[in-house]
C-alpha cells in the first residue's frame, strides 16, 4: 500500500500545545526506533552543534565516528551513523539507551510524531503503528518534545527546512561536479561549522551567518 498520512497517521494534524497519544511511559530497554534509520535521521545545524557541545567535540570529529554525510536530492547533510550487523545507531549505548538523550536530534525527539509542512509552517502527526509499545499515553506535544525556546528553535527549523529546499532546487541545474561539491562544502562549512561568539547563543549565530551564506550558495 502507499505510504500517504491518511494511512500512517490518525488523520490528525496537533499543534505543540494539543493532546496526544504519544507517550510510551519509557522505552524499557527497547531500542527498536533507533536501529535502521540511517537515511531517516539528518541532522540540523542545530542538532550537530547541540551533540558536539555537550561531547565537546568539533563536528570534524564526529564524522566518520557518529555520523556520516550523504547526499540527498544532491544536497550533502551529516546523517546518523549506524553500525553492526543490527545497524544500530552509534549512539545507542550497550544498555541499548540514547547516550546523547538530552541533546538529541528533533527528529528523535519526536517519534512517534512527525513534521508535516504546509504554508511555511509544519504541525505534527502521529505515525500510528510505528512505536513498538501496544499502546501510548496522552501526553502534550511540548512535554513529548522537551524542546527549550520552542520558538525560536521552530523558526531555525523552518527556515533550514525552505533553505534545503531551495538549495536542492538549484543543485538539479549544477552539472558541473566541482561546482557541485563546491556548494556542498559551502553549506557545511558556513552552517554546521559554526562559531558561536560571546554573547550569542545558536540561533543568534546562525541568523548572523545566514544572509551570507545564502549569497555564497546562490539562493534568496
Ligand atoms: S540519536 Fe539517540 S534517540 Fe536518536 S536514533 Fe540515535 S540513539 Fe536513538
Ligand atoms: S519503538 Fe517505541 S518503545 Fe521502542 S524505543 Fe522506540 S519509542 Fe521506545
Amino acid at each position: 500500500m502507499e505510504r500517504t498520512l491518511e494511512n500512517i497517521s490518525d488523520g490528525k494534524l496537533y499543534d505543540i500545545e494539543d493532546m496526544v497519544n504519544a507517550d510510551t511511559k519509557g522505552c524499557n530497554g527497547c531500542s527498536a526506533c533507533c536501529h535502521n534509520v540511517g537515511d531517516l535521521v539528518a541532522l540540523t545545524p542545530f542538532d550537530a552543534y547541540e551533540i558536539k557541545s555537550y561531547l565537546d567535540i568539533s563536528f570534524d570529529e564526529l564524522i566518520g565516528n557518529k555520523i556520516t554525510l550523504r547526499e540527498n536530492n544532491k544536497v550533502l547533510l551529516p546523517y546518523l551513523k549506524m553500525q553492526g550487523e543490527e545497524n544500530r545507531c552509534s549512539f545507542l549505548d550497550a544498555q541499548n539507551r540514547c547516550a546523547i538523550h538530552a541533546h538529541r536530534p528533533n527528529i528523535c525527539r519526536l517519534f512517534p510524531l512527525g513534521r508535516v509542512y504546509e504554508n511555511n509552517n509544519f504541525k505534527y502527526f502521529l505515525q500510528v503503528g510505528s512505536c513498538l509499545k501496544p499502546t501510548l499515553s496522552p501526553v502534550k506535544v511540548s512535554e513529548w518534545i522537551g524542546i527549550q525556546h520552542y520558538e525560536a528553535n521552530k523558526e531555525l527549523i523552518l527556515i533550514w527546512h525552505q533553505l534545503i529546499k531551495a538549495l536542492a532546487f538549484r543543485l538539479k541545474f549544477v552539472f558541473d561536479e566541482k561546482e557541485r561539491q563546491d556548494i556542498q562544502n559551502k553549506l557545511i562549512n558556513a552552517f554546521y561549522r559554526i562559531e558561536v561568539q560571546e554573547g550569542e547563543d545558536f540561533y543568534a549565530a546562525f541568523a548572523r551567518v545566514l544572509p551570507e551564506a545564502k549569497r555564497e550558495l546562490g539562493i534568496l
